[in-house]
């Protein structure tokens, strides 16, 4: 008879590349030897390094209506706020002192940074001398051209699903389509693009999941990030729930992982709402990035994508060191660019 240690072995032994070899990972009942297995290729693929990514949200105005979303247009409870300029670029001069290498501007898709006044902000975070990973949303593809003409190096925009009935019954007003277009254009125009999904969508299937890893898989991206989704009380969405989707968001980045070993994987702030540990645990199932938070808590309580989000508390990148420290692993020093390691690969050749 075939152990359950067996059968894993086997779904183990090759990356699992179809949606049959995704399937059962998926629904494995005792994920450990998967968690172990994504855990070692991260270590010989990317290092025991964690790359700090220091997060600011800068504004939670946002035109669109995601069902899901706390800062949706149609939840008339969120306080909404907008940083000037300069306490976007003050946030990242502290965040820079404070030894982070990357600084991530995010916000709702707010109309108010126009292409130009992004662009200046972006020239003066990269004057600091930080990378610059953006995270505003679907643009057209001039826009996105402007800002990585004034240095953005990344841009993060998750596809949520690939299944586009579900995408388009939970954005509306959105297309699927024109998300994609967006991946393409950040493709083509240079940037390190990051994608991900949301785990645990009501109507979603497992089988739609394992469409969302082979989507990463052939764009390519250089990063992925795996969220649980988190019912917030002022949406539609309020009465659903959350249970599973820790557990079941861990088996999809362990087996991103084994599908794309040497691109960054976040352990998300969504994790750490479902668990205590949950990013440190996220840490030891693949994933190589924290994003710490480095928005002033006036501004980012009320960035509320979701509820339960962790307070940040003004970490300076060295008090990480402690926290990893206890899971065997460091603070890295670099940029931690997706392009360094497929050179390094390159190079070892
Ligand atoms: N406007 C930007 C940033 C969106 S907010 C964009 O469109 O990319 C960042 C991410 O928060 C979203 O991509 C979504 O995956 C996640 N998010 C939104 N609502 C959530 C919820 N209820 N639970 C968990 N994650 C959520």
């Amino acid at each position: 008879m075939q152990t359950l240690d067996d059968w894993t072995q086997k779904y183990l032994s090759r990356p699992p590349l179809t949606r049959g070899d995704i399937l059962p990972l998926l629904s494995l009942s005792d994920p450990a030897p998967l968690f172990r297995k994504a855990d070692s290729i991260r270590r010989r693929f990317v290092g025991d390094g964690v790359y700090l990514r220091a997060l600011i949200e800068f504004s939670n105005y946002c035109k669109n209506d995601c069902m899901y979303c706390g800062i949706r247009r149609s939840n008339a409870q969120a306080v909404r706020y907008r940083m000037t300029p300069n306490e976007i670029t003050h946030t990242a001069r502290q965040a820079v002192a404070a030894g982070y290498k990357t600084v991530v501007l995010q916000s709702g898709e707010d109309l108010w940074f126009d292409a130009d006044k992004m662009s200046d902000i972006i020239r003066r975070i990269k004057n600091l001398g930080a990378a610059v990973t953006l995270s505003l949303g679907e643009k057209t593809r001039e826009e996105y051209a402007a800002y990585r003409k004034a240095g953005a190096d990344r841009y993060l925009l998750r596809i949520e699903t690939t299944d586009k009935n579900l995408y388009e019954k939970l954005d509306p007003a959105m297309s699927w389509d024109n998300r994609v277009r967006c991946l393409e254009d950040l493709k083509e125009l240079g940037y390190e693009v990051g994608s991900g999904s949301l785990v645990g969508l009501p109507g979603q299937t497992l089988e739609s999941l394992a469409e969302d890893l082979l989507f990463f898989k052939s764009l390519p991206v250089d990063m992925a990030g795996i969220g649980p989704f988190i019912p917030h009380p002022h949406t539609p969405l309020a009465q659903e729930k959350a249970d599973g989707h820790f557990e079941l968001s861990l088996k999809m980045m362990a087996i991103m992982r084994l599908m794309l070993p040497d691109i960054n994987i976040p352990a998300t702030t969504a994790m750490e709402t479902l668990h205590p540990q949950g990013r440190l645990l996220a840490l030891q199932c693949g994933a190589n990035v924290i994003m710490p938070n480095v928005t002033a808590e006036t501004f980012c309580k009320n960035y509320e994508l979701y509820p339960g989000k962790p307070h940040p508390g003004a970490r300076a990148a060295a008090a990480w060191q402690e926290q990893l420290a206890s899971i065997g692993r460091s603070v890295s020093a670099g940029y931690g660019f997706h392009g360094d390691y497929l050179k390094e690969q390159r190079a070892a050749r």
